[in-house]
């Protein structure tokens, strides 16, 4: 068992409200700490991870088993920053099936299971990062997200997801649009936020 910290903004079993695992109820590790910085961020509270409490993975593994999670959401903060390898070594003998959520600025260091990059205007991803990904998720803050969206396609393996997901401020404007470009593109799907429509963490 290692000793190593972890920095945790929260940890909360939900419902997974986005992409491909939508309506899976799924515990996540919200991870502090993040250089990407996104000008919609709805968690700026997350980036400075000096602001909140490490975690050992024997800790996370406990609050874990407080629930009756089958799936762990690595999220964050962008969690790829850190070296997750023990952490899912672990929580993988214990049975867990793990997902992560990465803007893919970061190789992915730990065995994941479900890899869903989330790519970001204002830091590139990796290419090796977005040819490991099982999910790419575009969120979409104005409309020239979409062709930025589709530069992707041709740097990800062939058995990748494909989501198109509104963001939450602009929703109102942005699903319509994208409710017909899903139609007229069917590679892709939408996505959306589902959680802050029943109002769920
Ligand atoms: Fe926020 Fe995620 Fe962007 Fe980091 S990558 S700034 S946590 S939306």
């Amino acid at each position: 068992m290692s000793s190593a910290l972890y920095p945790i903004m929260e940890m909360f079993y939900t419902i997974q409200g986005e992409g491909y695992y939508t309506g899976c109820p799924a515990f996540f590790i919200r991870f502090a700490g993040c250089d990407v910085g996104c000008v919609w961020c709805d968690v700026k509270e997350s980036w400075d991870a000096n602001k909140h409490n490490s975690f050992t993975e024997i800790e996370i593994l406990n609050e874990i088993k407080k629930t009756n999670a089958k799936h762990v959401v690595i999220t964050g903060g962008e969690p790829a920053m850190y070296d997750l390898t023990e952490l899912c070594e672990s929580l993988a003998s214990n049975g867990f099936i793990l997902h992560i959520e990465t803007s893919g600025a970061y190789d992915i260091k730990g065995n994941i299971d479900w890899i869903c990059v989330s790519p970001k205007k204002f830091k590139a991803p990796l290419k090796e990062t977005l040819l490991k990904a099982d999910e790419l998720k575009v969120v979409v803050f104005h409309p020239s997200d979409i062709p930025w969206a589709e530069t992707f396609i041709r740097e990800i393996n062939p058995n990748c997801k494909l989501y198109l997901q509104p963001e939450w401020s602009k929703a109102a404007i942005i699903t319509p649009l994208l409710v017909n470009y899903v139609k007229q593109n069917p590679q892709w799907n939408l996505s959306l936020q589902t959680h802050k429509y029943i109002d769920i963490p």
